[in-house]
């Protein structure tokens, strides 16, 4: 590969950072300082709603105080929706993406009668919108209908077998996994609200940003699937991929943002100071 190895922490601004956060923003630190390289942030902002400016200067904060100092700029990924809304129409442009007008109540009635999951457990999309009528399509698109995109996995897989070199926690010990996208079905590449959807950004950041080594939680080593194939249409390096455990509370349950899990300020307010966290973590 060569250069600099580049590894990068992302977290969403819908809340304050957890130790879960801590610990996955600490493995990304200490790795990029074993191989020689550098671990930049990136502020995932995609949601409208959800997105706080207020909770990005909080994980800031949060991450300072954990010393944790990251290269300027810092990318925020809502400041970047024309090169994302650009990706997405060169993928529907060659007939790799098609509208979805379907609601969410709807695709969950067509999904009880064929009962399949997607690997988060989400209801796999039946299809309803794939044959539309191209025309009528772009009609309503252009009426202004509200609609996904979503990747027609049919015409995005290709036949021969693909996937992507995982590596251990210390950057060592790689294996190659073939990636299994046609397990998300045809999944959105582009929200009803904004020209983008987590996989088609962090996909694209990841690219833009040179970055080598992606360490991220287990939650999300399924949707590594799908970025490789993403990466694949277009015509995108793959980084090499480490999924790390989840850091679980005193019940063994997942820490989760919308679960009382102790935010790293309380924990602050409370004295426990940052090696105190990295001894809970094992770290
Ligand atoms: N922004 C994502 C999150 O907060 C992480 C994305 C990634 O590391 O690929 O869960």
């Amino acid at each position: 590969m060569g250069g600099r190895p580049v590894l990068r922490f992302a977290p969403s601004p819908n809340g304050r950072l957890h130790l879960g956060h801590a610990y996955s923003a600490l493995i990304n630190a200490d790795l990029a300082g074993r191989l020689g390289g550098l671990c930049r942030l990136r502020i995932e902002d995609i949601d409208p709603v959800r997105s706080k400016p207020a909770f990005t200067a909080a994980i800031v904060a949060d991450l300072a105080w954990l010393g944790l100092r990251y290269p300027e700029p810092v990318r925020v990924q809502s400041r970047h929706m024309a090169e994302y809304r650009s990706a997405r129409d060169g993928l529907a442009a060659r007939g790799l993406l098609y509208p979805c007008f379907c609601s969410r109540g709807a695709i969950r009635a067509a999904a009880a009668e064929a009962p399949g999951r997607d690997p988060d457990g989400a209801p796999l999309y039946p299809g309803t919108c794939r044959g539309l009528d191209p025309a009528e399509a772009a009609e309503r698109c252009a009426r202004g209908e509200p609609h996904t995109w979503r990747l027609d996995m049919g015409r995005a897989r290709t036949r021969d077998p693909f996937g992507y070199w995982a590596f251990d926690g210390d950057g060592a010990g790689e294996r190659w996994v073939e990636a299994e996208p046609a397990l998300w079905g045809d999944a959105v590449v582009s929200r009803r609200d904004v020209p983008t959807s987590y996989h088609l950004s962090v996909v694209h950041d990841d690219a833009v940003e040179g970055v080598t080594h992606v360490v991220r939680g287990k939650d999300l080593e399924a949707a590594t699937s799908l970025h490789v194939l993403l990466q694949r249409l277009l015509g995108l390096p793959s980084p090499r991929y480490h999924h790390h455990r989840l850091v679980q509370d005193e019940e063994g349950r997942k820490l989760a943002k919308s679960r009382e899990s102790p935010g790293l300020a309380t924990l602050r307010d409370l004295g426990v100071t940052p090696e105190a966290i990295r001894a809970r973590l094992g770290l």
